[in-house]
């Protein structure tokens, strides 16, 4: 049986005897992996079938396993591998969409806004960290866990005047479920807390309101943009049950486990 369809290469693995796994996102089958054989000339195969690469490719069911039989690669993406922070940055997501998709689940959506954000990133020239959080805030959207940003988290008031965001309840806090008392004084010491302010809520829900391709020329702060990016990193560790990505290794010594971030500069 044959199959059909445009996918972005995720991973690439090479294996024995020439064979190489390919971990690809694909538009009609969600995420699939696919064995490869290195036939012909070994370096059009290995170049072809490099992460970030977005094609057509056929496959062959045979036997329960998938094998790429041809490839019409569109377009490589060699530009992101020119500029360390957009590789670093490429990577960071192309791992993140790597762990937020399950196999063989189809998201149109979501493989939508990945061709997006590869489109936007190989053409920019800084401001790398803007496009991460705001796929990220996006990606949580499709999956529909994206932060409450309009109601306390967690009481459910509507008076919300946010100073806080926690990532175990999953959005702001208002001022009453973070005065310390009696009865808070315990979230506040084993919540995964992160002080925040009123522009950083703005800014995540400018970012979730908007498609990601209204933010091309958009360069978010980058205090302002390392801070989103440590929030929603917890937020989708504990959301999206992901463990921390090799690919955060490109952006220095992480903080481990903290009970409170003050996010003021
Ligand atoms: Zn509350």
């Amino acid at each position: 049986m044959y199959l059909d369809t445009d996918a972005f290469v995720l991973r690439a693995v090479k294996t024995l005897k020439g064979r190489m796994m390919i971990l690809l996102f694909t538009e009609k089958y969600g995420k699939i992996s696919a064995g490869a054989f290195q036939r012909g000339n070994k370096k059009n195969v290995e170049s072809a079938l490099r992460p970030f690469a977005f094609g057509f490719f056929e496959l062959r069911k045979h036997l329960g396993t998938l094998n790429i039989n041809k490839t019409d690669i569109k377009n490589s993406y060699f530009s992101i591998g020119e500029h360390v922070e957009r590789f670093a940055n490429a990577s960071f997501i192309l791992e993140f969409t790597d762990k937020i998709l399950p196999e063989e689940a189809p998201s149109q959506e979501l493989f939508v806004l990945l061709a997006d954000f590869m489109r936007l990133i190989s053409k920019r020239k800084r401001g790398f960290d803007t496009l991460v959080p705001a796929y990220m805030l996006k990606s949580m959207k499709i999956w529909g866990v994206a932060p409450e940003l309009d109601t306390c988290s967690s009481c459910g008031g509507v008076d919300v005047n946010p100073s806080t965001f926690s990532v175990r309840h999953g959005g702001i806090l208002c001022n009453n479920c973070t005065t310390p008392n009696e009865n808070n004084d315990k979230l506040l010491q084993d919540e995964l807390i992160y002080m925040v302010n009123f522009d950083i809520v703005k800014i995540m829900k400018y970012l979730l309101e908007n498609p990601l391709t209204h933010f091309e020329n958009l360069i978010l702060n980058e205090s302002t943009a390392k801070k989103l990016r440590r929030i929603l990193k917890e937020y989708a560790m504990y959301h999206l049950d992901i463990s921390r990505l090799k690919t955060e290794c490109f952006e220095g010594p992480a903080v481990i486990d903290p009970l409170l971030y003050t996010l003021k500069d």
